[in-house]
This record gives C-alpha cells, structure tokens and sequence, in this order.
C-alpha cells in the first residue's frame, strides 16, 4: 500500500533541518510514537511552553492513526456513567473547538463533521438495538428510534432487510491522514521535534534512593535522548517499548482492521452506517469507507481475500446500490488492543519520571483530544479535569 506523503513541503524541510541538529536539545518531555495519541499529547504539552520531542520508528501517523476510519461517536460528560464513557464525552467537547484551533494554526481542513450516525439492526435484533438505544440515552445522548419507514425516508438506499434503527445526530468523523497531517503541523508550528525513522530500542534507567527508577534517555541505533520525562504512546508496539522499561506483560497486542474504500457519486447514503462492529462511513467527495474486520494476526498488515470479501459483501448488502461503486482500494491497519478495550493513561507507578498513553484499541481517534489534554494534565502537575484513575497500570511484581 502506498500513502501520500505526509511530510512534503514546508514540514519536510523542518523535519529535515531538525534532524540535522548537532547540539542534541535536552527536551522537557520526550514521546515514544508520533501516532494521534503521541501527537495530541506533544499538541498540549507545547501549548503549555514545554520543549518535547516526539520520535517515531517510522512517518509520524501513518499507522492505526491513518488507517482508521475517524468516526467519533458522541458522548455526554455531565451523564456519562463510567470511566471510558466520561473519557469519550470530555474529548467529544473538544472535538468541535479543537479542529478549528487546528485549521486556523496550519491552514488544515481535518473534515471533522457532524454527519449523524445510524446504528442498523436486521431480523431479529431489535432488541439488541433498543438495548444499545436506552444505553445512549442513560447516557444523556440524543437518539431517535427509527421505523423502517422512518429510516427509509433519512436513507433511501438503505436494504429493505433492516429491521429498526436509531440515530444518534451528534456523531461525527474526521478524516485521519488529514487531522494527522494538521497534528504534525500544529505541533511544528508550537516547536515540537518531530523526529521519524527513529525507533526506541530501549532506555538508560538510574535506581533511585526511594526504589524507583528514573529515566536517563531513549536509546535508538544512532544515539541516546535524553529528557527531563518520558512518555510511551507506542500503540500496537507498547508491549515491547515497556519491556524495555521492566514491564514486560502488559496486556495490549495488535488487533489487525481492514479497510476498503469505494468511491460513487452522488453518495448514496449521508449517515455513518453501523451494524455492530462493522461499517460505512461516507466522505464528502463520494468516497466510501467499510470496515472492518478484528483480526489476532500479530504485526501482520496484509488485506486477505476473505476480509475484503466480507467487507465487500456487508457493505453491498447495506447500500444494495454500492454493487455499481468503484473499487479504490484496500489497507488494514493495526488496533492497539488492550483486554478492556479502555486505554492505559498514567505514570508508570515504578517510575518517577515515565508515562505511557497507549492501548486505545477502537476508539483512539474519538478519544484523542482527552487523552491528550489530560496526559498533558498529568505530566505538567496540574489539576486533572477527569479522574484518571481507572486507566492505571499495574506495576511490576
Ligand atoms: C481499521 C481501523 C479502523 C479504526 N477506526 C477507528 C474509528 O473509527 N474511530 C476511532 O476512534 N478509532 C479507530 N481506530 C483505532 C485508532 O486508529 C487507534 O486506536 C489509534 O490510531 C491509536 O493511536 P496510537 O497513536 O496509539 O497508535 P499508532 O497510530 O499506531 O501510533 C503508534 C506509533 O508508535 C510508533 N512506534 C512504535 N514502536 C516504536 C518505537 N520502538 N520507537 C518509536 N516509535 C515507535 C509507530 O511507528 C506509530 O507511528 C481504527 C483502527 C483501525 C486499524
């Protein structure tokens, strides 16, 4: 598969000019991974006048965070009644007000939009749908239960099989290869290094008086970083990152997502179509997003035959018309899982100066924002405007 370029022009020139440096800075923060989590930290710690490097093994988001589809579902933070739901309503107030920061800086459209999403249900679901309905409105989010008339009538490509269906207004996506490009942008713009091609292989740690480590720096093949703190946002990679700091175990592992993208035009729906853990999402220039599929294949990005088939076939039995789309192309990317599907946001409790942010799994583009207001919350000291205590994790034995 092959990506437009993300750093061309001017960001490729800072870039270029940074590597060059000769006097090796001793930042504030330095960050393992330039994916979205990684970024939207290195946004908000620069925001607060902090000096940070950010180092990425490969290009700075072009992993899970360009291979994602952007939908973001809504939330409510006044209501929302547990730990990953609070998360996902702080960052759905920010989504809005961040993308236009984002623009007015660097002069970059991420398309965040409010589409609406419509969650499907065939034959014999609706009472999964009505389950799934109450949820959202516990949650103080707007739905409306949809007849299939009712649903006929918002999307009239729709197949007649669907059952009922419900809407949720406030559900918004965002184009990933352009909120990463606008992350990488704002972030050069607030001085953030941005350093690609340089991956971590492990870190010189001190012992300290009171049991703890400290970090001394991140070791690459060509030389060592060193910083005042450290913070892990390697995505499907964590794993290995923390082996290095002693935490050899943790839980997150690559979820493979495939993806195939079709283009028609006029679009033949407006809504993010989903049904249960796959989907359609429409793009204003007749593009055509269907995921996906959650595939324990390691660090495997391939497309299979029987993954696009699938996706092929979900989307064509959806949007009947879509049989008439062109075929664009296919990508996967890969999901940085974690056993509760909720990230670990936290200083690592063996540790006096590193972090991590990792394990997003399905929703690290939704919760972004957050993750990077609040990580950049923890490390700076502040009042934290969210509890972050139910995304800790366990230190070493
Ligand atoms: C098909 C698919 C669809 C998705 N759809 C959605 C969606 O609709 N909405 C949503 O919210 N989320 C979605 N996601 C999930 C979302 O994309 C991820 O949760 C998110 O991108 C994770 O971001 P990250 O920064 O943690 O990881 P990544 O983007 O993977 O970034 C990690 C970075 O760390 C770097 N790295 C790794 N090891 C090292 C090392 N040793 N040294 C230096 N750098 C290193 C990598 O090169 C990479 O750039 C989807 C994911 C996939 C695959």
């Amino acid at each position: 598969m092959t990506k437009p370029g993300l750093f061309q022009g001017r960001a490729s020139a800072l870039i270029a000019s940074q590597m060059n440096v000769v006097a090796e800075p001793h930042p504030d923060v330095l960050i393992v991974g330039g994916g979205v989590i990684g970024l939207s930290i290195a946004y908000f710690l620069a925001t607060e006048r902090l000096s940070v490097t950010v180092l990425d093994q490969g290009q700075p988001g072009q992993e899970a965070s360009w291979a994602g589809a952007g939908m973001l579902p809504p939330g409510n933070l006044d209501f929302a009644q547990d730990p990953a739901s609070r998360l996902r309503g702080f960052s759905h107030r920010l989504w809005a007000g961040f993308s236009r920061e984002l623009r007015e800086m660097t002069g970059i459209d991420n398309g965040y939009v409010e589409s609406g999403g419509i969650e499907l249900a065939f034959s014999g679901e609706s009472q999964r749908l009505q389950h799934e309905a109450q949820g959202w409105r516990d949650e103080g989010v707007a739905v409306e239960t949809l007849s299939f008339t009712q649903l006929r009538h918002i999307e009239p490509a729709v197949n007649g099989d669907v059952e009922s269906a419900y809407r949720l207004r406030q559900f918004a996506q965002v184009r990933n290869p352009r909120h990463v490009k606008a992350l990488v942008a704002a972030c050069l713009a607030r001085g953030v290094r941005i350093l690609p091609g340089c991956g971590v292989l492990g870190f010189k740690v001190d012992k300290q008086s009171d049991g703890r480590t400290r970090v001394l720096a991140a070791r690459t093949i060509e030389r060592d970083f060193s910083a005042d703190k450290f913070v892990v946002a390697g995505g499907a990679w964590t794993q290995s990152i923390l082996a290095g700091l002693g935490i050899p175990d943790v839980p997150i592992s690559p979820v493979r997502g495939q993806i195939v993208l079709l283009s028609s035009l006029p679009l033949p729906f407006s809504h993010v179509l989903n049904h249960g853990s796959r989907y359609l999402v429409p793009r204003t220039d007749g593009r055509i997003l269907i995921g996906s599929t959650e595939e324990h294949v390691g660090f495997d990005k391939s497309n299979t035959a029987a993954g696009v088939a699938g996706l092929l076939e979900f989307g064509q039995h959806v949007i009947p018309k879509l049989a008439n789309a062109k075929l664009e192309r296919t990508w996967s990317g890969l999901r940085p899982g974690s056993p509760i599907g909720s990230p670990y946001l936290c200083q690592l409790s063996h540790s006096s100066n590193a972090y991590v942010a990792a394990g997003h799994f399905r929703s690290g583009l939704q919760l972004s924002p957050g993750t990077g207001r609040l990580m950049a919350q923890l490390i700076t000291g502040r009042q934290l405007e969210l509890d972050l205590a139910a995304f800790q994790l366990a230190g070493p034995a």
